[in-house]
């Protein structure tokens, strides 16, 4: 069951997931050129171990540990993880446009501190 992240990364993005995670599964890191136009940062389900590193690393909580454990409010987005595939346009393009749909439909969550938004995820 792969690890999934949800929006607080959006905002934030300061990729300490990156730099911790043993298999380099998340992307887009800060030295791929698909960095700057993403919107948040998305692991890859089958390459992820379940090693939990990401997890304490992230500064505002925005990595479940399985899909059973996405609240709700965030299911849409595992899906957006499952597709990304960095350097690939057309998943990229999908992932984005679920990232860009969530946004829309969670503005009560987008006018929530990315610090505080886990706390607010139902
Ligand atoms: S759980 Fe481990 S392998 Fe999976 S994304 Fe996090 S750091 Fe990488
Ligand atoms: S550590 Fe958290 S906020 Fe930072 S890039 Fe990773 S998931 Fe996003």
């Amino acid at each position: 069951m792969p690890f999934i992240i949800t929006d607080p990364c959006i905002g934030t993005k300061d990729t300490a997931c990156v730099d911790v995670c043993p298999v380099d599964c998340i992307h887009p890191r800060k030295d791929e050129p698909e960095f700057e136009s993403m919107t948040m940062l998305y692991i890859h389900p089958e390459e992820c171990i379940d090693c939990g590193a990401c997890v304490p690393a992230c500064p505002v909580t925005a990595i479940y540990d399985s899909v059973d454990s996405t609240p709700s409010s965030q299911k849409g987005l595992i899906e957006a993880n499952a597709v990304y595939r960095n350097g690939d346009t057309d998943a990229m393009a999908k992932a984005e446009a679920i990232v860009k749909a969530h946004v829309e439909s969670h503005q009560d969550l987008m006018a929530v501190l990315p610090a505080e938004r886990q706390a607010a995820h139902t």
